[in-house]
């Protein structure tokens, strides 16, 4: 493992993320190593921890005052040993390699979980789409796909959205797609309903998320019903898991975006819901706006001065990270365990640190990483890709069935896959090692390549 590490951090020297999310894979297969050396004899994590291609672009663009602006694109190819590149476009001002090498490598075991023919993939660019006009995302969007497409295509590499990233910037990434290819396929997933989407796509990854904490939760004969809910993120996976949860009749007291959080004593209910998809989906406004049309909501601003964030120290049943990386560490884990949370299941991809994550696992716990919890999105975009295929569409039920089955068998892969190992209820473990197993006998049936 050491020499693993010791290659990749020598290769990436200033990929911190990327090494954070390595660093997780490769601890959690050392039992898959030992007892089956024909990975090692073949090389296949050395391998997997070198993507098969790293696209690096420029994107020069318009602003509403004829200025010139550039920004920087990317596309990360990881590995399709199981089937085309897929995984989410990121805008977002910290978007950089590591960010995106992080988020492509845990692609890769994500949608082996998800038991549909997907390899993995992760793209972006440093563009904030935040206070630009929709002329000015249109034309971003635009010059990104100038670039892009000649490195994608339906049966080679299909993006989808991510932070920043809805259904307005797919529309207009894939409507320049489509011009420049003059062909309508299913290159990307995310698309709106009435030109190749899939009903619940939108919804997936909060759903997903919800459904496989309700899996881990009847392993001890527990539901969501009555649970008291912490969720951070207002976007979209925060949003659809935020409306499982009320679904299921818990109750959810938080919601936050990159300014500050509001803590709501009463639950958010469907209303409240309503007008935080309103304001974040249309008026693209904060978050701080929700306590002022509900005062009996608390709104925390942002203090980067400490050392936690408050959200995750109220008292709790759940909690359910859906905003970004890195956004629960040791303080915040502490915190969470201390005030009696039973359950985390992470929305959004490696939000806790390698520290929070090992109080968790110390502390017993029901954790679960985002690889499994929030397969659900990428799912989803591998049944929009089938109905495409197919030149058809699935009912919302049919979708949602579909999503349902997915996530309980991912988790029985991971509570397998721990048992297996010796690791009996280490989500963590279980998911890299169910990725992992399925992604390596298909690089060895493929030899090297
Ligand atoms: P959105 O852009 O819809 O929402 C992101 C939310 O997180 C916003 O509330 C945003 O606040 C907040 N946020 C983003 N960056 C930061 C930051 N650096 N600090 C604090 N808050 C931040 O994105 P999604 O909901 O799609 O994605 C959320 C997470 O879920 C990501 O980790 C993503 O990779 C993961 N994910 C998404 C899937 C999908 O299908 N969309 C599928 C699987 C995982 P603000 O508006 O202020 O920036």
């Amino acid at each position: 493992m050491s020499d693993i590490m010791g290659i990749v951090k020598s290769r990436n020297p200033y990929e911190r993320e990327f090494h954070q999310a390595v660093q997780e894979v490769v601890e959690s297969i050392q039992p898959v190593l030992d007892r089956n050396p024909q990975y090692m004899h073949h090389k296949i994590v050395e391998r997997m921890v070198e993507p098969d291609r790293v696209i690096m672009f420029r994107v020069a663009w318009q602003d509403d005052h004829g200025a010139v602006q550039v920004n920087r694109g990317f596309r990360i190819q990881m590995n399709n040993a199981i089937g085309p590149y897929k995984g989410g476009i990121r805008f977002h001002p910290s978007v950089n390699l590591s960010i995106l090498k992080f988020l492509a490598f845990e692609q890769v075991y994500k949608n082996a979980l998800t038991t549909l023919p997907m390899g993995g993939g992760k793209g972006g660019s440093d563009f904030d789409p935040k206070g630009k006009s929709d002329n000015e995302v249109m034309r971003f969007c635009q010059a990104f796909m100038c670039e892009l497409f000649r490195h994608i295509g339906h049966n080679t590499d299909v993006p989808a959205g991510d932070i920043g990233v809805g259904a307005r910037e797919v529309g207009y990434m894939f409507g320049m797609y489509k011009k420049l290819h003059n062909e309508f396929t299913g290159v990307l997933t995310g698309k709106s309903l009435n030109w190749g989407g899939s009903l619940i796509r939108l919804q997936a990854a909060g759903y997903g998320c919800v459904y496989f904490a309700s899996e881990m939760l009847a392993a001890i004969n527990q539901t969501i019903e009555g649970k008291v809910c912490l969720v951070s993120g207002a976007g979209n996976v925060a949003q659809h898991t935020v409306e499982k949860v009320i679904e299921l009749k818990g109750k959810v007291v938080t919601m936050s975006d990159s300014n500050g959080y509001v803590y709501d004593d009463s639950g958010i209910d469907r209303e409240k819901l309503e007008f935080v998809k309103e304001l974040k989906n249309i008026e693209r406004g904060r978050i701080k706006e929700y306590a002022e049309r509900y005062p009996n909501a608390v709104y925390v601003p942002k203090d980067p001065e400490k050392d936690h964030n408050p959200l995750w120290d109220h008292k709790a049943d759940c909690a359910f990270p859906c905003a970004t990386q890195n956004e629960i560490n040791a303080r915040d884990a502490e915190n969470l365990v201390r005030n009696g949370v039973q359950l985390v299941a992470e929305g959004a991809n490696m939000p806790t640190t390698p520290e929070g994550v090992e109080l968790f696992q110390n502390s017993h716990i029901l954790y679960a990483p985002g690889k499994a919890c929030n397969a659900g999105g990428v799912a989803v975009s591998g049944l929009e890709m089938t109905q495409n295929s197919m030149r058809l569409s699935w009912s919302r039920e049919e979708v949602d069935v579909r999503l349902r089955m997915i996530m309980k068998s991912i988790h029985k892969a991971c509570t397998d896959a721990a048992a297996q190992y010796g690791v009996p209820g280490n989500y963590v473990s279980g998911a890299n090692i169910a990725g992992f197993v399925k992604v390596a006998n298909a690089m060895m049936d493929q030899g090297v390549v």
